[in-house]
């Protein structure tokens, strides 16, 4: 990339600075990740604090370590929305609008990608529920928002299909049903710990929830820090796992979230009304 300071060692005689901070000299690394100018863009597209690396190589590796397909792509596109607001600032004497690149990965964003998920693992989201694999424990969970108040429920059973415990909770003023549901899964993971489940697979019907999960997002929005908050908790279980459950297979989570109006707790039984649906749970996963 023709960044000045690769002119200026090619003999032309150009102003070796940044056409941003004018303080540093423009490298391929300065310009794209960790001029001042141009740090707010990628805390706020990626959440990340980009800080001075030895070569664009070494930040991008360090930047994309372990994230997914969806952050690889939106790092390269901000890269490209970046570069071609440095052209414009250098040839059309444009100011530096950190707005307008945000505005420009957006749109680039809107162009057809491939999904995140593979359809056919959507699909495997199985219609009823099936008992935990011998040694684990299923902890299904629901939020229920209904008039911006949320309600959660969970359910944990054993392989017989037998209850272990329902909890629900009712919880004041919810933004979104996403939002609810992310909450709902850190309070379902740090319940399940202090009931002593340890060999948990959790199950949702929140086919958002769980895309979050797997994309293993690295933004800065307050969902982005509920989800990394439930990831810091997955080292306390010795084995977890999140499912995907469609709604026919998670009734039982749900009816306790609809029927949440307080913190309540029932050991090895639960709310009245809820038996049906365990037991056509249990019915339905019956081993053949
Ligand atoms: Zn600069």
């Amino acid at each position: 990339m023709p960044v000045r300071t690769k002119l200026r060692k090619r003999g032309l005689d150009v102003d070796p600075l940044c056409p941003w901070c004018g303080i540093e000299e423009e490298s391929i690394p300065h310009v794209l990740l960790e001029c001042f100018c141009i740090r707010r863009v990628w805390f706020a597209v990626l959440g990340v604090h980009v800080t001075g690396a030895t070569s664009f190589h070494a930040s991008v590796l360090q930047i994309l370590e372990g994230v997914g397909a969806e952050m690889v792509a939106r790092f390269f596109t901000t890269v490209y929305a970046i570069w071609e607001a440095r052209n414009a600032c250098v040839f059309e004497d444009r100011e530096l609008s950190i707005g307008a690149i945000m505005d420009r990965v957006r749109a680039l964003e809107a162009f057809p990608r491939p999904t995140v998920l593979p359809r056919s693992s959507i699909h495997t989201g199985v219609a009823t529920w099936n008992r935990p694999a011998a040694g684990w424990i299923k902890v299904n969970f629901d939020a229920s928002v209904r008039r911006s108040m949320a309600g959660f429920g969970m359910v944990a059973r054993d392989e017989e299909g037998m209850i272990l415990a329902a909890v629900t909770l009712a919880s004041v003023m919810m933004q979104s049903a996403g939002l609810a549901e992310a909450l709902c899964l850190r309070w379902v993971m740090s319940l399940a710990l202090e009931l002593g489940f340890f060999n948990v697979c959790f199950e949702t019907d929140s086919l958002q929830l769980f895309q979050w999960w797997r994309i293993r997002s690295r933004g800065c929005s307050y969902l982005d820090l509920i989800i990394s908050d439930c990831r810091s908790l997955v080292s306390s279980f010795t084995l977890m796992d999140l499912l995907f459950v469609r709604r026919s297979g998670n009734t039982a989570a749900d009816f306790l979230a609809r029927g949440a109006s307080s913190f309540a707790v029932w050991i090895e039984e639960g709310p009245p009304g809820l038996d049906t649906f365990v037991a056509s749970d249990a019915l339905a996963s019956m081993p053949a």
